[in-house]
């Protein structure tokens, strides 16, 4: 059967550095009926990045022409550098019942949430310590000391709005993490009011001659 559903927006935020890129990344290739928000952003390409599938990197230009023409459903200043969520993307796959996944920082979270409260669910990623933190940032052996620090530094800040999630995840164990994810992803999903399916399903119930 085709069950019609009212599509789920899923916010995962964390520090850099918590786990929560690789988290996402599974969640979506393991879940058919779940797109990953692919984010624009003015920063550079990092080694092992592609373009169009970690982000689609723009110029400045490019990014004040988005604001202007509201083609973002939000967007924030993060790092130095500008971060977008392309509106047309996610508002095809939710009007076809499908879920989107935001891999964003809490400033995204917050706009978001406030646009559709129904629709979002908000995940927040926490490191096991501040020197797993530390440790995970230098080994990623992408950014020097200096963006190092101020990645710690903003780590705390991403921390501070921990309550403002549905849910929080320790991520101590990549493994136990993903499933949790997953739990959430699949409760989330099967709530009553995304199943627009349900209630004609039911009349069709009632009706069926036995
Ligand atoms: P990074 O540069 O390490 O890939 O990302 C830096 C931070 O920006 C991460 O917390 C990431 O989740 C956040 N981010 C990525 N894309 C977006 C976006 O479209 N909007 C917002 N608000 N934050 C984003």
């Amino acid at each position: 059967m085709d069950k019609l559903r009212r599509g789920l927006m899923m916010i995962v935020a964390a520090p850099s550095g918590a786990g929560k890129t690789s988290l996402c990344r599974r969640l979506v290739s393991d879940h058919a009926d779940l797109d990953l928000s692919i984010s624009v952003t003015t920063r550079g390409v990092r080694p092992g990045e592609k373009d169009g599938r970690d982000y689609h990197f723009i110029k400045q230009e490019e990014m004040d022409k988005l604001i202007a023409d509201k083609a973002l459903l939000e967007y924030a200043s993060v790092h130095d550098a500008m971060y977008g969520s392309p509106r047309d993307p996610v508002e095809k796959a939710l009007s076809h019942g499908r879920n989107v996944l935001f891999d964003i920082d809490w400033q995204g979270a917050q706009r978001i949430s406030a646009r559709a409260p129904g629709d979002v669910v908000r995940v927040f990623i926490l490191p096991p310590s501040m020197a797993e933190l530390n440790r995970r940032l230098v080994a990623r052996a992408q950014d020097d000391d200096d963006v190092i620090q101020r990645r710690i530094s903003r780590a705390k800040n991403e921390i501070s709005h921990w309550a403002e999630y549905d849910y929080i995840i320790l991520n101590d164990d990549f493994d136990r993490s993903y499933a949790e994810l997953v739990h959430i992803y699949h409760a989330e999903a099967s709530r009553r009011a995304r199943g627009l399916w349900i209630s004609p399903f039911v009349d069709e119930l009632m009706a069926e001659k036995i």
